[in-house]
């Protein structure tokens, strides 16, 4: 390949973090970075111009992406006004207990006005925001149309310097550059190379936990003229454990609804308008076959197919080189049933700046010195932070038919979870604890606490477990080498 050494190392400037993929996670990871440093972000997708439709690196977008509450705070904190600038733009603000309708089970939960406010619009529009809000911050700079094909080292692969890209268009198309880093972050999602490229620089691969979900989804989009639902913007179903079956609405920018419908562990739902409506009709949610019926179809819909939840345990690593560290679906990727991923890498953003203060503080204002402290301390940091949404996620899908019996302690958690969402029902706060710790505002152990135990206890609603079976290979861990 032929090469050319542009963007030198600045040694009397500000440090510069490269972070690696410029999506919700890379630009959120440039907000928490750009006060102390400069920040080039690259991506093989033009960056230059407004986005206004799905990008190719980001097929995914094309689903229904809900914002939980979780998320929605931390991207404010990080992006101040950001939450108003995406309702100027169409996005809809929604009560996540009172302007939803939520069916667990088979029946509907408890629906009352409530603080907790989800954003509800198009990923492509959430990200046109934040990618217009991020580029506007000192100091940061995007780099489209740039594919990243490696790290670079020092002499003794012992830290990470740079990063080795080929424009993809311009003069200089197919010729290999190094951008240089004082710290490089991997933010290119779940396609992420960088375990692998520590094997090929000596270092231990990361295990990896891996909880099969198999998951074939199907979502259109709907125009509503006729305000079909008025006070609903959300409708959720959970899967039915026994048919693994699920699905979900949600009103987005433009007077448009996005519905989508999931399959577990089979084929994907069927796209085409009379079958997808049919599976629709088969979900214990009628106002979402009303809804399917009475607005007009926006184009033909997409399918997409998921196959686990996946999670790499860097912070589990006795050795990793200096000056790296990753962020966003890179470090773990959640069945997107759950609506996570965009939380997940809002938070693990929101606690790389924190930790970035504490290290600048630490260190007296010596910033380069700061990176080198948050790229050792981050992976852990970041473990605590994934630990919430992944029990969420990976918890219920290992309650799923044809995988392993879980071990006793879980069994009767899972049961006591059963509790609460029948206690749910009819409990308004068990109702909102329990929204709390699914939007990951708390923690799951935030529902033993005495007060929420002592109502779910004490009520009388109580439904038979899930059945479980057995099939070990649905859940994994693969050992470092
Ligand atoms: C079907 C589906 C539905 C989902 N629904 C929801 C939802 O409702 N709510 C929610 O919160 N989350 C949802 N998610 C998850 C969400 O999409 C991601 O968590 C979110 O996009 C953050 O991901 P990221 O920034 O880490 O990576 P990504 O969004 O995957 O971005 C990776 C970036 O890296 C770039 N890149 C990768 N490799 C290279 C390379 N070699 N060279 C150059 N550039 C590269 C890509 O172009 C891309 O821009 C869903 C996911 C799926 C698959």
């Amino acid at each position: 390949m032929p090469q050319s050494a542009t963007h030198p190392a600045r040694p009397s400037a500000r440090p510069r973090v490269v972070i690696l993929g410029a999506s919700l996670a890379g630009l959120l990871t440039a907000a928490a970075l750009s006060r102390h440093t400069d920040v080039v972000l690259v991506d093989r997708d033009p960056l230059d111009e407004e986005l206004t439709s799905p990008r190719r690196g980001v097929p995914q977008s094309r689903h229904t992406h809900g914002l939980l509450v979780s998320g929605s705070r931390a991207m404010e904190a990080l992006l101040p006004g950001l939450l108003d600038e995406v309702v100027a733009r169409g996005a809809i603000l929604g009560d996540v207990i009172g302007g939803s309708q939520w069916v667990m089970r088979g029946a509907p939960m408890l629906s009352f006005p409530s603080t907790l406010i989800g954003v509800l619009c198009t990923r492509t529009l959430l990200e046109s925001q934040v990618r217009r809000r991020v580029r506007s911050l000192p100091g940061v700079e995007l780099l489209g149309e740039h594919d990243i094909v490696a790290l670079v080292t020092d002499d003794a692969s012992r830290r990470v310097v740079g990063a080795r890209l080929v424009p993809r268009t311009g003069p200089d198309a197919g010729i290999e550059t190094v951008l240089a880093a004082d710290l490089v972050v991997d933010a290119t999602g779940r396609g992420s190379r960088l375990s692998r490229w520590f094997a090929e620089l000596g270092y231990d691969l990361p295990e990896v936990t891996e909880v099969a979900a198999s998951v074939g989804y199907a979502t259109r989009v709907f125009h509503d003229e006729r305000g079909v639902l008025d006070g609903t913007d959300v409708i959720v179903v959970s899967t039915d454990p026994q048919t693994g079956r699920s699905g979900a609405a949600a009103r987005i920018e433009g007077g448009r609804w996005t519905v989508t419908v999931a399959q577990a562990n089979g084929a994907a739902p069927p796209i085409d308008l009379p079958e997808f409506t049919a599976f629709v009709d088969s979900l214990p949610a009628p106002e979402l076959g009303r809804l399917v019926r009475a607005c007009q179809p926006d184009g033909t819909g997409e399918v997409y197919r998921f196959p686990s939840s996946r999670w790499v345990r860097y912070e589990r690593l006795r050795r990793r080189p200096l000056g790296v560290l990753a962020v966003g679906d890179a470090v773990c990727s959640f069945n997107p049933v759950y609506g996570q991923g965009m939380s997940s890498a809002s938070l693990q953003a929101a606690a790389v700046r924190d930790l970035v203060e504490e290290c600048v503080a630490a260190r007296g204002g010596d910033v380069r010195a700061a990176l080198d402290d948050l790229a050792s301390r981050a992976p852990a940091v970041q473990a605590r932070v994934v630990s919430a949404p992944w029990a969420l996620a990976t918890g219920p899908d290992r309650r799923l038919p044809g995988m392993p019996r879980k071990p006793l302690p879980e069994r009767l958690l899972d049961r006591y979870v059963d509790r609460v969402i029948e206690v749910a029902r009819h409990d308004a706060p068990v109702t909102v604890a329990f929204m709390e710790v699914l939007n990951l505002l708390r923690p799951p152990q935030s529902l033993l606490a005495p007060g929420i135990a002592r109502r779910v206890l004490g009520a009388r609603a109580h439904r038979a477990p899930v059945q479980q079976c057995v099939a070990p290979e649905l859940v994994r861990t693969t050992a470092p080498r």
